[in-house]
C-alpha cells in the first residue's frame, strides 16, 4: 500500500498550529515567521544504516532526529521554536508513517517546537531536520568561543552511554516502554534546553557533545585559544557503561559520541551557584578537569590518570608517557 506524496504530507505532516508567531502555517511555498528575538539555526540529517540502525522503530527514529536538533539549541542557550523536516524514504508505508509522526509530534509538543515546513522525496532513508530557536535580542546565546584559563571544564549528566548502546547490537529491537538506560541513552538523549538556559549567564563557553568527549573538548579549545586538562578518573559513567565497557569505560566513554551532554567552560566563582540550579532541575552536573592556558603550539586537550599523570590517547590504545 502506498500513498501519493500530497496525500502523505497532509496525513502526516500537516497540523494545526496557533502559535501567534506562526503568519503563514505549513502547507503554503513557504512558512513566514514572526521574531522580535535573535533567530538560532541549525540542522542535523540522520541517514539509515549510518546513523541509527535501517530496521528501527519508526517513532524513536523521529524523536532522536528532532532531539539532537534541539541540543543544538541547548547548546546555544536558545529556545527551540520552530523546525522543517525534509524525509527521503525508500516507500510511502503508513504504519512507518503513522509511527514516525506520532513520535515526531509528541516530542515536538514536549519541547514547544513547531512543524511548518518540509519536504518530501523518494529515495533511501534520510531525516533531515532544521530548527530555528530564539535568544532575546538582549542575549548573545552560548558559544564555543569564550573560555578562558582557570574555568572548570563541566559536563552534564553522563558519558558513554549511547555508544555502549550502540555495540549492544539490540540498538535496533528497542521498544521505548523496555528500561534499558544504555539504549534509552541513544534513541531518547536529553537536549539540556531548561538548564542552558537557566545557567548561561554562569558559562563562558559551551557545545553539546555528539563526537565524543576528547574531540569536542577541543573544539572549545581551539576556537577559545585554551588548552583543557580532563581528569580520566572524574568522567561521570554509568553503571551500565561500566559494566558494558569495564577498566576500559573512560577511555571508551571519551571517544564515543551521541550523548548529547553539554560540555562547558564554567567560571570557579560560578561553580556553586551552576549547582544549584542542576539539583532544582534535576540535572547531574561534573567538573572533569579545567581549562589553562595554550602550552604548545596549539590548543590542545590532555587526559590525565590518577596521579595526575598526561595519558597518550592513540587509535592503537593509550600509553603513559
Ligand atoms: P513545494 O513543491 O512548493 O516545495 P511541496 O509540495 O514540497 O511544496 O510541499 C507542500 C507543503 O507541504 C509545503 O508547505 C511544505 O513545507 C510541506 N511539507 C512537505 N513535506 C513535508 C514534511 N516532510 N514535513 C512537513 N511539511 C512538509
Ligand atoms: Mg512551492
Amino acid at each position: 500500500m502506498s500513498l501519493g506524496e500530497f496525500e502523505l504530507i497532509s496525513n502526516y505532516f500537516l497540523k494545526t498550529c496557533n502559535n501567534p508567531d506562526l503568519i503563514v502555517a505549513n502547507g503554503d511555498d513557504a512558512a513566514v515567521i514572526r521574531s522580535q528575538a535573535h533567530l538560532a539555526v541549525a540542522a542535523d540529517t540522520l541517514v539509515s544504516g549510518v546513523h541509527f540502525p535501517e530496521n528501527a522503530d519508526a517513532a524513536l527514529i523521529a524523536r532522536r532526529a528532532l532531539r539532537v536538533n534541539l541540543s543544538d539549541m541547548a547548546a546555544m542557550a536558545a529556545r527551540p521554536k520552530w523546525f522543517t523536516l525534509s524525509l527521503t524514504m525508500p516507500t510511502a508505508n503508513p504504519v512507518w508513517l503513522e509511527q514516525f509522526s506520532r513520535g515526531l509530534f509528541a516530542d515536538a509538543e514536549r519541547f514547544g517546537c513547531h512543524l511548518i515546513g518540509g519536504d518530501t522525496t523518494k529515495g533511501p532513508l534520510n531525516i533531515a531536520i532544521q530548527v530555528l530557536g530564539e535568544i532575546p535580542a538582549d542575549q548573545t546565546g552560548l558559544r564555543r568561543s569564550g573560555a578562558i584559563a582557570g574555568d572548570l571544564m563541566v559536563v552534564t549528566g553522563t558519558l558513554g552511554g549511547a555508544g555502549a548502546a550502540l555495540e549492544s547490537d539490540l540498538c535496533a529491537d528497542w521498544d521505548n516502554e523496555s528500561e534499558d538506560s544504555l539504549l534509552r541513552r541513544y534513541w531518547l538523549p536529553e537536549p539540556r534546553l531548561e538548564f542552558a538556559s537557566h545557567c548561561q549567564h554562569l558559562i563562558h563557553a559551551a557545545l553539546d557533545i555528539s563526537d565524543g568527549l576528547l574531540a569536542d573538548a577541543g573544539h572549545i579549545c581551539s576556537q577559545s585559544g585554551v588548552d583543557a586538562q580532563i581528569n580520566l578518573d572524574c568522567l561521570p559513567l554509568s553503571t551500565e557503561v561500566m559494566d558494558c565497557w569495564g577498566v576500559r569505560a573512560g577511555l571508551r566513554a571519551i571517544t564515543s559520541g551521541d550523548d548529547y551532554e553539554l560540555c562547558m567552560a564554567v567560571p570557579q566563582p560560578c561553580w556553586a551557584e551552576m549547582q544549584k540550579v542542576a539539583r532544582k532541575l534535576d540535572v547531574p552536573v561534573t567538573i572533569l578537569g579545567e581549562f589553562t592556558p595554550v602550552s604548545g603550539s596549539l590548543p590542545s586537550v590532555t587526559m590525565l590518570d590518577n596521579r595526575g599523570k598526561p595519558i597518550e590517547i592513540s587509535s592503537s590504545g593509550y600509553h603513559h608517557f
